[in-house]
């Protein structure tokens, strides 16, 4: 929520603090993050199988399973990232929440809307 549309918080830094979103955390969150550059497997470089692209992926998780998602809305689960590796990768969680996975591809531009494009 936009603390600007809540008047009733105002400057007040502790009314503020209620307002700030809840980060998803723990065992059954599911987390995102950006990989622009490329992503190499035990010195495989990652290749979506269907539109050929090399990089620019987007990454979740959830629980242990990590799924890859490409520019052109193809996805697969990577059983060679694990949870620990994407816990290495989240350096900077930009910390939006999305209601669901649909809605966070498409606001991340990985629906297909952006199929054979890197956008970097
Ligand atoms: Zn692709």
């Amino acid at each position: 929520m936009d603390r600007r549309t809540n008047p009733a918080a105002g400057t007040d830094p502790l009314l503020q603090l209620t307002d700030a979103p809840i980060l998803p955390t723990g065992p059954s969150a599911t987390r995102h993050l950006t990989h622009p550059q490329d992503l190499a497997l035990r010195g495989i470089p990652v290749m979506c199988s269907a539109c050929c692209a090399r990089r620019d992926w987007l990454l979740i998780n959830h629980g242990r399973n990590v799924w890859v998602i490409c520019r052109c809305g193809n996805q697969w689960l990577e059983p060679e990232i694990t949870r620990a590796d994407f816990d290495a990768l989240i350096f900077f969680p930009d910390g939006t929440v999305y209601p669901s996975i649909d809605q966070a591809l498409a606001a991340l531009g990985f629906d297909g809307t952006f199929a054979g494009t890197y956008l970097d």
